[in-house]
């Protein structure tokens, strides 16, 4: 009997030839993918949201560890200039954030000047926030670039006053018992749907002056930048990858 269904099998799978000729045998079924649910505002369900538009609680001040100065209004937290950098009071590896900024409607300074804050994965890795609307700077330094490391593909960034979306893949860096880089980290961008930058090779620290540096760490907080310009963020969700 097992004969048999050994025979039925391989002559349904195999023609004469010896080529599959059966489409399930290259099925595979395990194991399957977890289904995710969407909130009424598209996070999904395995998001841990880091900014809701209520409260900085998950975040925390990075001059004294206390809680963040920013101001929260509409739904929305703005840099307070001078209150310092925040960041996340909880420490990820790899991920996937999702998060919207907003240039300030008023348009004051120029270059690096105007609307300048950042996401630094890991309180080292900057992708860089920048009012990059009809404002020339630096290719490397403007909105969408890995801070003096990687040109964004094309420049995306909405006219100031308007909302616009990042959503980064980051893919830590991996460093061995001896402090040796083993594995460079990456960082996919996507600015408001379009994509900036594909699997870019994180070079080390974002510097401002000099290069990049490689000294081991392990996981970090996501940091949001405090450049003196009153750059608004709202709808901060990540997941752990
Ligand atoms: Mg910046």
């Amino acid at each position: 009997m097992k004969y048999l269904l050994y025979c039925t099998l391989f002559i349904t799978t195999f023609n004469v030839a010896g080529q599959i000729t059966e489409p399930k045998a290259s099925e595979v079924w395990e194991p399957e993918p977890r289904a995710i649910k969407y909130s009424d505002n598209g996070i999904p369900s395995d998001a841990i949201v880091l900014f809701d538009g209520k409260t900085l609680d998950s975040w925390e001040s990075t001059s004294d560890g206390g809680p963040a100065q920013w101001t929260i209004d509409n739904n929305c937290a703005t840099v307070v200039k001078g209150t310092g950098n925040i960041q996340t009071k909880e420490t990820f590896g790899s991920c996937q954030l999702h998060l919207e900024w907003r240039s300030p409607s008023v348009i004051e300074g120029e270059g690096q000047g105007r609307g300048n804050s950042g996401v630094f994965f890991q309180k080292r890795y900057e992708v860089q926030v920048l009012d990059s609307y009809q404002n020339r700077t630096y290719s490397n330094g403007q909105a969408g670039s890995i801070y003096k490391q990687h040109i964004p593909l094309v420049n995306a960034t909405k006219s100031p006053g308007e909302w616009q979306t990042y959503d980064i893949i980051f893919e830590a860096p991996e460093f061995n018992e001896d402090g040796i880089k083993i594995r460079s980290g990456y960082l996919t961008v996507l600015h408001n749907g379009v994509l900036i930058q594909n699997h870019a090779e994180i070079k080390g620290t974002t510097e401002y002056i000099g290069f990049p540096k490689n000294l081991a760490h392990g996981e970090d907080k996501i940091m949001l930048q405090d450049h003196s310009n009153p750059v608004s963020y709202r709808n901060i969700w990540i997941r752990k990858l």
